[in-house]
């Protein structure tokens, strides 16, 4: 026990100063092992005040102890710091794509009964569920009760992990799975469709007809469960998430949004030649700047982010989706110095643009379009080109340590 709360001591060092006082504190009283019982005690009090039976508390918690490893895990986001296309092209393999064809072929029916009950197009859900878990041949081994229970003790953006170990409780009460069968990425997402305990327990669906929301080996239910995440989350059925386009010479880079007519009156077209649609709006983005490739993206392009809030997953999914449907590549080339700001550095850059008064949603690190406006109205103001994705320049002439 010890040996182990050591290891888990040295890799909170290196990741959460915050929890350093206090693991440092809690060692110098030589009390280390009486901590995660303290932890757990309290958690007693709160899982039975929202209904949580002893013998189901006693049952998800029996032998569960800190790892280290899931803080270990914790440091790597593959989404931050990783050039753009670099990325886009590590999750839109040929192989995954020639497997999601096979997919959406072997699945149809499926998808069309999905696809008619939540009006999500099916190689978007077999996207999604051939990045987040290789169409189920992922093999998550890590115990979702021990690695959120880690989260939450290391009060790692609290309350969450608490709330979500509550949530696992209630899955586990409900008798939906076995307690064995809980097992999830490091951080606690679990199954096929890698929702955390409280996506479960708001989006999971039962579409296969035996009674329990199975994301774990039920293929109906992932992409029925999928499927309602996005419904619920605002998919509009029908809008494309968007389009690779070109630019006419003379661009404004101020534009940043516009009708899709509006876009053509400017001199938009579509990479592949195809047509933009006549209705709807959309967003113009560079996920590597001015010099690489440019999207029109739409209102369920911002959905896919609610699955994982990165521009580059929602990008990922949506070019597999296309890819399946038999489209070609991402015509542009990337940048090949494609400087992506770490989790870090965008923190960074949030708070300098709410010390210039931007309005800023978030200091979590994550970049949506309307910080992508802001960043556009300071380039302009800077004399850069305004394309909305922050550049190495732009972090030096704010003074954010880029090295
Ligand atoms: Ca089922």
């Amino acid at each position: 026990m010890r040996v182990r709360l050591n290891v888990l001591m040295t890799a909170l060092c290196r990741a959460l100063p915050a929890f350093v006082l206090v693991m440092a504190s809690v060692a110098a009283h030589d009390a280390v092992a009486e901590s995660f019982d303290a932890f757990i005690a309290a958690l007693w009090t709160d899982a039975q005040a929202q209904g949580i039976t002893r013998a189901n508390f006693d049952l998800a918690l029996a032998g569960v102890t800190p790892d280290a490893r899931v803080i270990g895990a914790m440091q790597h986001q593959p989404e931050y710091g990783k050039p753009f296309g670099a990325y886009v092209g590590s999750m839109v393999s040929t192989s995954r794509v020639a497997i999601g064809q096979r997919k959406a072929a072997q699945w149809s029916d499926t998808l069309q009964a999905v696809l008619q009950k939540f009006g999500v197009d099916g190689a978007i859900l077999i996207s999604i569920w051939g990045i987040e878990s290789s169409f189920g041949d992922g093999a998550d081994r890590w115990d979702v009760f021990r690695s959120i229970a880690t989260l939450a003790y290391a009060r790692f953006q609290p309350p969450y992990f608490h709330d979500e170990l509550l949530s696992a409780m209630k899955i586990l009460q409900g008798s939906h799975i076995r307690r064995q069968q809980f097992l999830g990425s490091w951080a606690g997402a679990m199954g096929q469709t890698q929702f955390m305990p409280s996506s479960y327990l708001k989006y999971a669906v039962d579409f296969d007809g035996d009674g329990r929301a199975d994301i774990w080996t039920s293929v109906p239910d992932v992409l029925a469960s999928m499927g309602n995440y996005l419904q619920k989350h605002g998919w509009q059925p029908g809008l494309p998430w968007g389009f690779e386009v070109t630019l006419p010479p003379g661009f404004d880079y101020r534009s940043s949004r516009n009708s899709f007519r509006g876009w053509l009156a400017q001199g938009l077209a579509r990479a592949d030649g195809g047509l933009l649609p006549a209705q709807g709006d959309a967003i113009l983005f560079f996920p590597s700047g001015a010099s690489g490739p440019a999207f029109l993206v739409t209102q369920n392009f911002i959905v896919l982010k609610a699955y994982n809030n990165s521009d580059a997953y929602a990008l990922a999914v949506a070019d597999l989706a296309d890819r399946i449907h038999g489209a070609g590549q991402i015509h542009a080339t990337w940048p090949t110095n494609d400087f992506q700001p770490s989790r870090d550095q965008r923190i960074a850059l949030q708070h300098k643009l709410a010390v210039l008064g931007y309005q800023i949603k978030d200091f979590d690190g994550h970049f949506d379009f309307d910080l992508r406006d802001n960043v556009r109205d300071l380039q302009r103001k800077f004399g850069m080109i305004p394309d909305g994705r922050p550049n190495l320049s732009l972090f030096e002439r704010l003074g954010i340590n880029v090295r």
